[in-house]
């Protein structure tokens, strides 16, 4: 009898491989294990102010998920697309945009809620997402702002782009291996009519698009009850429409409110270890 039939060697002993997640700008992240990425709305035409990695390394990284297609997600994905051999997953909406904008057909692959993927280690269960509502206050902080005479030029190419870049459906991403779930959000709202899982180990939020972003995060909060919060989009990175946005003062209320929470304000391109 072979001595290693049946034996299963104890948890401190068996080789454990990290999943890891990093954040790459604006509401680009990347989740990896033993080698293998997926990565989420790359988007590298940027303040020029702002850290960045380039389409080709984008390119070689994996298969991307879109969450919704807006500029700020899709804007450089046929680039990335066109450069590469990933496949990119979307809605039928933006699916037939990013081909109209050059990225190869055969690589665009059109989804709907409720679809699982197999992806790699991972298993990617499609949702029904919602756009954040921009609120008044913020709407009227952006348009008259010293900001916008600074940045006016860049303020008419992104009204330019609008038109090119249509939201169409939003989706949501639960991205599972073995016990582990992370629920990535690409914009911060969520469908009254969809069950999101509770409890994940991480819950991607992206924090950009109102004036009250600390308060008005704390309901999906309670509701998803997350083990982790990892913050994304709080980076100045198309102005004078975004801004860089205050996350300490969410995190100490997180603190305050669920000590049992830990909140991530990750720094650009650092691989983070999801337990
Ligand atoms: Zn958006």
């Amino acid at each position: 009898m072979n001595l290693s039939e049946g034996i299963v060697p104890p948890a401190c002993l068996r080789e454990v491989t990290a999943v890891e997640i990093s954040w790459y700008g604006t509401a680009a992240l990347c989740i990896s294990h033993a080698g293998h990425k997926i990565i989420f709305d790359p988007f590298v035409s940027r303040n020029p102010n702002s850290p960045r990695i380039s389409v080709q390394e984008l390119a070689q990284m994996g298969d991307i998920f879109i969450t919704h297609g807006h500029f700020d997600h899709t804007l450089d994905v046929p680039a990335v697309a066109a450069l590469g051999k990933s496949k990119v997953f979307c809605s039928a909406e933006t699916a037939r945009q990013l081909i109209k904008r050059g990225a190869p057909a055969q690589q665009v692959v059109a989804i709907n809620p409720g679809e699982i993927i197999s992806n790699g280690p991972f298993t990617i269960r499609v949702l029904k997402g919602q756009h954040i509502r921009f609120d008044l206050k913020l709407m009227f902080q952006t348009l008259f702002n010293r900001r916008l005479v600074g940045h006016f030029r860049e303020f008419v190419n992104i009204i330019r782009t609008l038109r090119n870049c249509p939201q169409g459906q939003v989706l949501v991403y639960e991205i599972s291996w073995e016990n582990t779930k992370v629920l990535h959000l690409g914009s911060l709202s969520l469908c009254a009519d969809e069950e999101y899982p509770r409890g994940a180990s991480v819950l991607c939020v992206p924090f950009q698009g109102r004036s009250d972003l600390s308060t008005y995060t704390l309901p999906f909060i309670e509701k998803l009850k997350p083990h982790s919060i990892f913050l994304h989009h709080f980076d100045d990175t198309f102005p004078p429409i975004s801004s860089q946005v205050d996350c300490a003062t969410f995190a100490a209320l997180v603190r305050r409110l669920y000590p049992e929470i830990t909140v991530i304000i990750p720094e650009f391109g650092v691989n983070y270890s999801i337990a």
